[in-house]
């Protein structure tokens, strides 16, 4: 895709500090980390959104994040666990427009928080948990 930045990393047309590449993966770090050596895992073939991308690529992608989680635990860099995010779409927070799994590693006291809204503090009942399940499930 012409301009997407991802792809231009790919196509080596953009700088990056790879650390891993296969037939249907590539993962470099960010630029903005979380903490040092958060990395993305990104598809080669350009995909926007989860509803583009391949399964069977969604799932490399996955074991490539698990491979690189365990790379971060390997003692290079503070790791004393690791956070998966996929942000898909905008209202989810995506802003690079090519699929990518971030995998960053996390210690304690370090600044990253995930907020809850207020709605979230509130449990809902059993049979609110079903109603939603049974309508999604009929979206499977
Ligand atoms: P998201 O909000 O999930 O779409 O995240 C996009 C991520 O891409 C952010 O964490 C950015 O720091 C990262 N990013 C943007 N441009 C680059 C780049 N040229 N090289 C590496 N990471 C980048
Ligand atoms: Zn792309």
């Amino acid at each position: 895709m012409d301009n997407c930045i991802f792809c231009k990393i790919l196509a080596k047309q953009l700088p990056s500090s790879r650390l891993y590449e296969d037939d249907h993966c590539t993962a470099f770090l960010d630029i903005r980390p979380v903490n040092p050596g958060h990395l993305l895992v990104i598809p080669n073939k350009h995909a926007a959104s989860l509803a583009e991308l391949d399964p069977d690529t969604g799932a490399q992608m996955f074991r490539v994040g698990q491979r690189m989680a365990r790379a971060l635990r390997g003692g290079s860099v503070r790791c004393e666990g690791v956070n998966f995010h996929m942000a898909d779409g905008s209202a989810a927070g995506q802003e690079v427009f090519h699929v990518h799994l971030h995998v960053f590693p996390r210690f304690a006291g370090d600044a990253f928080r995930v907020t809850l809204g207020s709605t979230l503090k509130n449990s809902p009942t059993k049979a609110e948990l079903d109603a939603i399940a049974e309508k999604l499930s009929a979206n499977l």
